[in-house]
């Protein structure tokens, strides 16, 4: 067994290095030996990151305004003997604060499962097969490959790379990408500049490369630093920190009334007990105790929510963004198409062929146009398909279920049956035109080419890639024909109107002795091939999710490297309108038109446009900031290692889970697990549905809070008898937010949450309507709390008594202005009375609680309440239908503007 700790990497040569693993530079591991190393070393896993302990969390909870002011009441009434009030007043800042801590560390679980769903994978070399495995399953001496959007998964010397690039800023802050290499280096060569090795977590940018593992898990680099890793504050979302700007606010108020309240009653000369007990309702009636943990709760809740539309949020704040959406701007293929390619037409320029069949399956045959396919025989036709199959990377399996599999890339799938429709075998020519030399296809450059050693003598290249910049590179036709761009142009157009992805074909003959190949030996000289066009038809189910965006006034915008006829007229086939204030035809710019375009004329131009085709990584970034200048907030999907910028930059950052790279993956703010448009759509639609009911919430919290200090306040200054007492003021607050207004984060989305505009993204929270709201239901409860008290009283019973009704009167109250808040556009009986039947168990359970409170000796002595006759019930329930009709008719009023 080898022993990996021990050894300095970077100076030995690649020969060294594998020998000292262990392990076999061309084989790999035997899997009986990574099962014995798996064994000794275990999982390629790094232990749980030592972020806030759980004690730590849960002593956060009590760092808030509003807890200070109850841990100063809970003291004060120490302090003045009042016991019982004393002991409630720290059970609630215990519960909230348990209630809080719960639901941080089930939001923080939740978001940790979903990010361990999508954990990394690797490509190694074991028993001398190339496979795609787990990344925890490495072991020290596994040979792992690398490609541009990997992520680095253990440690590893590097043995060979081409062009290899890695972005290391996870280790070491720096974002420049490290070139890397694998010549052996000197001793005293510090860490950071040990360009032959490999760190795990860090991300290929560029080119690819193979290494031998050294360190896994938690001795890699990494590893030594996990503790440094802040485990992300991702529970700050832009509506929680205005929320506690909004406490902050609140507390100010809070103290200043609070002030006078103790001022008013001072003046009137009471017993300075009295004063502070008043202060302290007042304090506590006022503050919105439910407030942060219903917050959290509803994110955390929307997160599942996504999670079953297959949407996984990697950064909280997103679930609220999600609602505010004005843009979409989607990649075509795959997310908006099926991504299963045919190829139907095939030119050499000179002849043109049909293809028949569908799918990945080889049944079919290349014909002529007019269906023969004896006719169909032609050397630069079998050259062309077979530079389609040798120039390529790919391959097509068949699963248990006898359903096609492709390994690697749809596109080049196609290509593989075209070939093998015309009669070509992949084994025998593999065998007789080995190949030498690879540029991998990378979006930037859009052509791939391999180096060939053919039967005839000579070396061959071969390169496949977008018509544009193949055409640039080549002199003539294969049959040495000149090359009339106008006439492949057309053919060109003539395939893409039909919606189909057009890849062109040359070669270039080569002198035996070359063995390698570069861009450079590609800038001219090649012979045109052909062409073949291969239909990749729309997602039916993207065809809905687009007409549904479009109604709910969010813009759908097609972003591809593909050809403009192409992405123009897929765009057609999905329904995506004109951007045109009159309404008008679909526009769609390429590349070269944007990179012509300066800044200001682009802020205009990305407005209007609806397709955007042959557009580089860095041109998307440059399109989401020219969005985003005009107000818009801007989800934008990607899969390429070049689109991470993009995504970080866009306030919703997609990035898909089957396609994607690690790289995407890591800068996404979101991941769709099934790559579809539709779940950005559903994600929307969920996240508006979430927003929405957090604003429920806060539309239902407030006014009872500004109710309860009223009640307090008109008492302070008129110098009546307290109506309710601090005590009973908790009770309601406590019970009233966990039975009744958390209910409102189960609010099914409602029916037309898809045909209204989006929410503006700087929407206050105290909106002038709900300021309003709050003002006059607080006024009603103030009248309503006052006018039963007055009566009991003046009917001669108790002071509890008196209050007892006070207080069922505010809770009704709440019960019925909760069924209103159920939605803040749509009256109830539209919405359903039993679409959310988590209100009616809690409303239920609240009724409960509070006959027990009126009823039970035990609760009476403790609450200081007394049993009522069934009259003040009635008064109850008469103001709480009261407030329920004009808080109905006051949405009623409000909407139909
Ligand atoms: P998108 O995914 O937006 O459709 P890509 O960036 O993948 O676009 O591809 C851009 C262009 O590059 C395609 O239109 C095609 O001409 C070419 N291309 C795509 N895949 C390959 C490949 N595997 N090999 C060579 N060329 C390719
Ligand atoms: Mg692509």
């Amino acid at each position: 067994m080898p022993r990996p700790e021990t050894e300095y990497w970077h100076q030995l040569d690649p020969a060294e290095a594998t020998s000292r693993l262990e392990t076999d530079q061309a084989y790999g591991l035997q899997l009986l030996e990574v099962n014995r190393r798996r064994t000794r070393f275990g999982p390629n896993v790094l232990s749980q990151a030592q972020g806030e302990t759980k004690l730590q969390i849960f002593f956060r909870q009590f760092q808030q305004p509003l807890v200070y002011i109850l841990l100063v009441a809970t003291a004060l009434t120490i302090v003045l003997h009042e016991w019982v009030d004393a002991g409630v007043i720290f059970a609630v800042v215990l519960v909230n604060s348990l209630i809080g801590f719960f639901q941080e560390a089930k939001a923080l679980q939740a978001i940790q499962a979903l990010s361990k769903v999508m954990g990394s994978e690797a490509t190694v070399i074991r028993g001398g097969e190339t496979i795609r495995i787990e990344a925890s399953d490495l072991v020290p001496g596994d040979l792992v490959k690398l490609q541009s959007g990997d992520r680095v998964p253990a440690d590893l010397r590097l043995l060979q790379t081409r062009d290899l690039q890695i972005d290391e800023s996870a280790l070491t802050g720096e974002s420049v990408p490290v070139e890397k290499s694998s010549q052996k280096l000197d001793e005293k060569i510090p860490l950071a500049e040990r360009i032959n090795l490999a760190f795990s977590s860090t991300l290929v940018t560029y080119g690819v490369g193979t290494g031998v593992v050294t360190a896994t898990g938690d001795r890699t680099e990494i590893g030594h630093i996990n503790k440094l890793i802040a485990s992300a504050d991702v529970l700050e979302t832009p509506l929680v920190r205005r929320i506690n700007e909004l406490s902050h606010t609140l507390l100010k108020v809070i103290l200043v009334l609070a002030g006078l309240v103790a001022l008013a009653i001072l003046l009137r000369g009471e017993p300075p007990v009295e004063v502070l007990l008043s202060a302290v309702a007042l304090a506590v009636g006022a503050i919105p105790e439910g407030l942060p943990a219903v917050v959290t709760a509803t994110l955390a809740l929307g997160v599942s929510r996504l999670a079953r539309r297959r949407a996984i949020v990697r950064k909280l704040p997103a679930v609220e963004t999600l609602g505010s959406t004005t843009v979409i701007c989607s990649d075509k293929t795959g997310t908006l198409t099926q991504n299963q390619m045919t190829v139907r037409q095939v030119s050499t320029i000179e002849r043109q062929f049909n293809v028949t069949g569908s799918g990945y399956d080889t049944e079919g045959q290349v014909t002529t146009l007019d269906n023969s396919a004896e006719n169909a025989s032609d050397d630069v036709l079998t050259d062309l398909l077979r530079s389609g199959l040798l120039c390529n990377d790919t391959h097509i399996t068949r699963g248990d279920d006898q359903s096609w599999r492709v390994e690697g890339d749809p596109t080049e799938a196609a290509l593989l049956v075209s070939a093998a429709k015309a009669g070509l075998k992949r084994d025998e020519l593999q065998r007789d035109w080995q190949r030498l030399d690879t540029i991998p296809f990378e979006s930037q450059y859009q052509y791939m080419a391999s180096l060939h050693q053919s039967p005839g003598g000579d070396n061959v290249i071969y390169i496949k890639g977008s018509v544009e910049r193949l055409m640039i590179r080549c002199d003539q036709l294969a049959t040495g024909q000149p090359l009339e761009a106008s006439v492949v142009e057309k053919q060109v157009a003539e395939m893409a109107s039909q919606g189909m992805r057009v890849l062109a074909f040359a070669k270039k003959t080569v002198s035996r002795e070359q063995s390698t190949i570069e861009h450079d030996d590609l800038t001219q000289g090649l012979q045109l091939l052909g062409l073949q066009g291969m239909i990749d038809p729309p997602r039916p189910e993207a065809i809905s999710a687009v007409a549904a965006c479009q109604s709910a006034g969010i813009k759908v915008k097609m972003i591809t490297g593909d050809h403009i006829g192409t992405a123009t007229a897929i765009a057609g086939q999905l329904g995506i309108h004109g951007h045109t204030d009159d309404g008008g035809d679909l526009i769609g710019k390429t590349g070269m038109q944007l990179g012509e375009t300066s800044d200001r004329d682009l802020i205009e131009m990305v407005e209007e446009v609806a397709v955007f085709a042959r557009v580089s990584p860095s041109q998307k970034l440059r399109l989401v900031e020219a969005l985003q200048s005009t107000g818009n907030i801007v989800a934008m999907t990607g899969d390429g290692v070049n689109d991470a910028p993009a995504l970080r930059q866009a306030n919703i950052g997609v990035a898909m889970g089957m396609a994607g790279t690690e790289v995407t993956k890591e800068a996404a703010d979101m991941i769709l697990t099934d790559d579809n448009f539709a779940s950005i759509e559903a994600a929307v639609e969920e996240g508006r549905g979430i927003y929405d009911n957090l604003m429920k919430f806060i539309a239902w919290t407030l006014p009872t809070n500004l109710g309860e200090a009223g009640i307090i306040l008109v008492a302070a200054f008129l110098g009546f008898q307290l109506p309710i007492t601090p005590l009973q003021i908790l009770w309601i607050n406590m019970s009233t937010a966990i039975l009744l207004g958390a209910m409102l984060a189960f609010e099914p989305k409602e029916p037309q949450i898809m045909s209204r505009p989006p929410r503006e993204a700087d929407e206050p929270i105290l909106s002038p309507v709900l300021m309003w709201r709050t003002l006059w239901v607080g006024a009603l409860l103030v009248v309503a709390t006052y006018a039963v008290f007055a009566f009991k009283k003046s009917l001669g019973v108790e002071l509890e008594s008196a209050r007892t009704a006070a207080v069922n009167v505010i809770v009704l109250g709440q019960v019925f202005y909760l069924f209103s808040c159920r939605s803040l556009r749509l009256s109830v009986f539209r919405v359903g009375l039993f679409s959310n039947p988590l209100i009616w168990i809690g409303v239920a359970v609240m009724i409960g609680l509070q006959l027990m409170l009126t009823y039970v000796p035990f609760l009476n002595m403790v609450f200081e309440t007394q049993p009522t006759s069934w009259r003040p019930w009635a008064l109850a329930i008469g103001s709480g239908t009261l407030l329920f009709i004009l808080a109905e008719i006051d949405k009623w009023r409000v909407n139909r503007r």
